[in-house]
């Protein structure tokens, strides 16, 4: 086995990709599962439609707030379900978000996500340009949300991230002396899916860098240098890349994992101690 060890490959405001090293396929699979269903996020989930003058149904425009990533703050909401008011809706698990557009102009005006007013400054859509409804000269819209933390189990609105995955970490190993045959370079550099190869000015073959993030193991260059490239992944050793809409922090992300994770062993614990197994 090897020690735990993780190293950052690629970070951005969307995406984030690490290397992984030193745990098994399957732990690192329930860590992805987790990120996926199982942490909250903010998101609506219940809307008065007071006025609706637009062309679309109550319904999609309903349907359409639902699906706006809200950014969310874990530390100050709950779940309706553990909230001291029992889920009925207080402070402490409900932010409330009003829309009012009258559109006073001579043309169609565009309501965007931006035009919705949080009543917590820090619970607002993440991107204010998310078109919701456009309306006429003349009409108005009038709008009160309500959003609540929920799990993506539940419903994909309350998805924490926009995709998690991990793949093996590729290691293309190969003997440039073994690699005389401009043909065969050729045609390894030619039907590489993902470009990984390039020719040097002697005509022989190399890697580009990097290229561990884009390969997918798909072995082509093995079968077209006949077996003179081998491609293999290496054990416990993963590229695991998350993708954020920004709902939530990538700390706070990975931290509400391991609470979940944790808080799962525990719940198996204490079943496993009520369990008469010793009799
Ligand atoms: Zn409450």
């Amino acid at each position: 086995m090897i020690p735990l060890k993780l190293d950052i490959l690629e970070k951005s405001e969307h995406k984030l990709v690490l290397v992984v090293e030193g745990i098994s396929v399957e732990m690192i699979n329930a860590i992805r599962r987790i990120m996926l269903t199982e942490v909250p996020v903010m998101a609506i989930d219940e809307v008065i439609i007071l006025k609706n003058d637009s062309p679309l149904y109550d319904e999609i425009i309903s349907h359409r707030l639902g699906l706006i990533p809200l950014k969310t703050d874990l530390d100050v909401y709950k779940l309706p379900k553990e909230c001291e008011c029992g889920g009925f809706g207080c402070p402490l698990c409900q932010v409330s978000l009003t829309c009012e557009v009258t559109n006073t102009t001579n043309a169609s005006l565009d309501i965007y996500s931006g035009d919705l007013k949080s009543n917590d400054p820090k619970i607002v859509p993440v991107d204010p340009f998310i078109p919701i409804v456009k309306i006429d000269k003349n009409d108005k819209v009038i709008i009160e949300a309500y959003a609540i933390l929920g799990i993506a189990k539940d419903h994909a609105k309350w998805q924490a991230v926009s995709n998690v995955a991990f793949k093996y970490y590729p290691e293309i190993k190969f003997d440039t002396n073994a690699l005389k045959d401009s043909d065969e370079n050729n045609l390894v550099v030619k039907m590489c899916p993902e470009k990984l190869f390039e020719l040097a000015s002697n005509g022989s073959l190399k890697l580009k860098d990097d290229y561990e993030k884009n390969c997918t193991l798909c072995k082509s260059c093995e079968k077209n240098s006949g077996e003179k490239i081998s491609v293999n992944s290496k054990e416990d050793v993963y590229i695991f890349s998350i993708e954020s809409d920004g709902v939530l922090d990538y700390d706070a992300l990975i931290k509400k994992v391991f609470e979940v994770y944790n808080e799962k062993i525990d719940e198996f614990v204490t079943e496993l101690e009520e369990l008469d197994i010793e009799s």
